[in-house]
């Protein structure tokens, strides 16, 4: 039952999140309720349920009809077997909710960061937040996590200081800072090397089917994201 709980519940909190993010991305959209993209019809609460109202809906607007991007599908799907294998493979209610927390905010970081190139700093704080307390209750926080984030800190800020913000911002080094807090020391190389492995191999399948410019600006935060996400799956 609780395995049924924690799927649903990721569904719902990934509809949560990029609604959130779009419509704070988008100053225009301030309206407190879900519309239909295109002819701007509220929708009401049987159109919202994650997963379901897509599939009955057969992916179109009930009004215009109009086609509701299946990423939304994905990512509600994506993110209920996210939150369903943190649960089986930790065994621990605790540590497994302070993931999905540090997942979801990850989430709003990275997608914030793709959308405007800026890394949201109130989204930031509450990540330094969840971090520190999930590390005290699991009475795991010793003096290398604060090497891990001055080491995998320093890194990103020569990077940021040596190319005069061109290659990252400061918001990318102070995301570091939290997420080589996380993940301490013994890995934080690590965490830095697959983050730059994983936004090389991202630009060159870009390149590769030119789907942007190259001297479009690339965020780098979804990458730092997901690499101590990785990481620290790996590290247990
Ligand atoms: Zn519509």
């Amino acid at each position: 039952m609780i395995e049924l709980f924690g799927f649903v519940f990721g569904a719902v909190i990934s509809s949560y999140l990029y609604t959130t993010v779009e419509r704070n991305v988008d100053s225009k959209n301030k309206t407190l309720f879900s519309r239909c993209n295109k002819c701007k019809k509220r929708l009401v609460w049987y159109e919202l349920v994650p997963l379901l109202s897509y599939l009955i809906q057969l992916g179109k607007c009930r009004k215009c009809k109009n086609i509701i991007p299946i990423r939304y599908f994905l990512l509600e799907l994506i993110f209920g077997l996210i939150f369903l294998f943190f649960y089986l493979f930790f065994n621990n209610l605790i540590e497994a909710i302070g993931l999905c927390l540090i997942f979801s905010i990850l989430f709003y970081i990275s997608y914030y960061d793709f959308l405007t190139q800026e890394i949201s700093e109130i989204a930031l704080a509450l990540l330094f937040v969840v971090i520190l307390i999930s590390l005290f209750v699991l009475n795991n926080i010793t003096i290398l996590n604060l090497y891990g984030a001055l080491v995998s800190g320093g890194i990103i800020f020569l990077f940021y200081y040596l190319s005069k913000e061109k290659a990252m911002g400061f918001g990318d080094v102070e995301l570091v800072l939290a997420l080589g807090f996380w993940i301490g020391s013994e890995w934080s190389l690590y965490f830095i090397f697959l983050a730059f492995i994983l936004g090389g191999i991202y630009g060159a399948i870009v390149l590769l089917f030119k789907i942007s410019k190259l001297k479009d600006r690339v965020a780098f935060g979804p990458f730092l994201a997901l690499s101590s996400l990785i990481i620290y799956i790996f590290s247990i």
